[in-house]
């Protein structure tokens, strides 16, 4: 955690962006208005749980409302307080215009350690405050959009989604009032692996550019590159399985609440999450080495450290001795301003947590486009599209015949090109493209101008200067 002498994350995300904001020509007061959250409702509600009433606490900031439905998930944590979840909303804004999914900034958090109930209670819990939220259109399809965030997942947006339903019986768009729904109450295939997912994207996209690769003191590609990650939640264990699995990367380093595993030959991520989800911990895994103090595991060396759990966990007390030259920040405010600043002039290369960890939004966002338009993605153009890659094949098969045989096509090819997209592919694409869009855009100032020396403050660039243009059009 970040010491007491910094500033709070509200903070740290204003002074990111006022670093960045120095640099183009607002006025001052679009600035202002760019950089304040918009409201914050607070509710407090009870609920009779155990033979007693329980008070629970929770929030729902809007940052931004250039563009609407405003969007963020919910967070349920007991460290959830108001300047996190505005913090969090102003991230969303800037995460948002950045992948140019078309929303405003917003997040929720509801105060509670989601592990101290079952899951009737959470059901109960849950529903009451999407109640609160719904009644004063803080959820609604075309106003408000929440999604999962830490502590919550497609259980919970079911229920949420279905309580929306019930207080709107007639409302055909209910359904797009949620995001990170299960497939079966109108979710989207790929949408829980899609942070991690974009995790990995985000990467690939990096490693295509040597120049960039070489700033970071590295070479190469993805392959071999050690990495350790913090937290092994949705994000993580998505980011880091494929990572291994599809890159060849090897997970030197795991860090989770109860300590951290260390293996230079790699740890299989399948089997550490299995370990955790029977033993509640790291503790004890065989074959790698545990360490009990798994925030000193960040400061080991490595390629390529992924922070994917809490905010602030590399601070100025720990910032200096960060060894990992390039860091990609899966979750969101991992590294504080005064961390920021410390290694920036190291010169550690920090992918940013508006754009590395945005393909949680984008895929919400073609969720929220599939529940709006009642209709699966290549539902119409599947079957089409088979048909005429067969066309072509017979054609190529037919020429080949007629050319004595000479040359075939290959079962594998067949098999792959014959197939046409299904909706999991397609949300793959849509991603992965948006992730290199967003990059590029990134990667275009931080190249090109030389009073921009960081990844991050190029991303802040690009999306204030988005969100800039949307209040100008509307006259503002
Ligand atoms: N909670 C996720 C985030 O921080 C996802 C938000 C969403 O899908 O709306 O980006």
């Amino acid at each position: 955690m970040s010491s007491k002498s910094e500033p709070s994350f509200r903070q740290s995300v204003d002074l990111m962006f006022n670093r960045a904001v120095r640099l183009m020509d607002l006025s001052p007061g679009l600035e202002e208005k760019i950089r304040v959250c918009n409201a914050t409702y607070t509710v407090r509600f009870g609920v009779r749980l155990r033979g007693d009433i329980k008070t629970f606490t929770g929030y729902r900031s809007v940052h931004s409302e250039h563009m609407e439905p405003v969007k963020g998930g919910i967070r349920f944590a007991d460290t959830v307080n108001q300047d996190e979840v505005e913090a969090l909303a102003s991230l969303m804004t800037y995460k948002c215009a950045l992948v140019e999914a078309p929303f405003g900034g917003s997040k929720g958090g509801l105060c509670l350690n989601p592990r101290d109930y079952d899951e009737h209670e959470l059901e109960l819990i849950t529903r009451r405050f999407a109640y609160e939220l719904i009644k004063r259109d803080l959820i609604n399809p075309s106003q408000n959009v929440p999604a999962p965030d830490m502590g919550t997942g497609e259980r919970e947006m079911a229920w949420i989604a279905d309580q929306y339903a019930r207080m709107n019986t007639t409302d055909i768009n209910a359904r797009a009032c949620v995001t990170g729904k299960p497939l079966n109450a109108g979710g989207i295939a790929g949408r829980v692996e899609a942070t991690g997912r974009g995790v990995q994207y985000a990467l690939r996209e990096f490693f295509r550019e040597p120049a960039d690769v070489a700033k970071a003191g590295l070479s190469g590609k993805l392959d071999g590159k050690r990495v350790i990650v913090q937290g092994l939640g949705n994000v993580g264990y998505h980011a880091v399985k494929f990572l291994s699995e599809e890159d060849g990367s090897i997970i030197t380093g795991i860090i989770e609440r109860d300590g951290a595993l260390v293996s230079e030959t790699g740890l299989d991520v399948e089997a550490v999450r299995q370990w955790i989800a029977q033993h509640g911990g790291v503790a004890g895994f065989p074959g790698a080495e545990y360490v009990a103090d798994g925030a000193k595991v960040l400061e080991n060396a490595c390629d390529i450290l992924i922070p994917a759990a809490l905010e602030g966990v590399i601070h100025k007390e720990n910032a200096a001795n960060i060894q990992a030259p390039l860091i990609i920040e899966a979750a969101n405010g991992p590294i504080t301003f005064g961390a920021d600043e410390i290694l920036r002039e190291k010169g550690t290369v920090i992918i940013p947590d508006l754009y590395a960890n945005a393909g949680g939004v984008t895929v919400s966002y073609f969720e929220w486009v599939k529940n709006l338009s009642h209709i699966r993605f290549g539902r119409m153009q599947r079957r089409q599209e088979e048909a005429r890659n067969e066309m072509l094949v017979q054609e190529l098969e037919n020429l080949s015949a007629a050319m004595g045989n000479q040359w075939t096509l290959t079962p594998s090819f067949k098999q792959q090109f014959l197939r046409g997209a299904g909706e999991l592919e397609l949300v793959r694409s849509g991603l992965d493209d948006t992730m290199r869009t967003a990059f590029q855009s990134m990667r275009d100032i931080w190249h090109n101008r030389s009073d921009v020396p960081d990844l991050r403050t190029a991303g802040y660039l690009v999306s204030i200067g988005k969100v800039a243009s949307s209040y100008k059009a509307k006259g503002l």
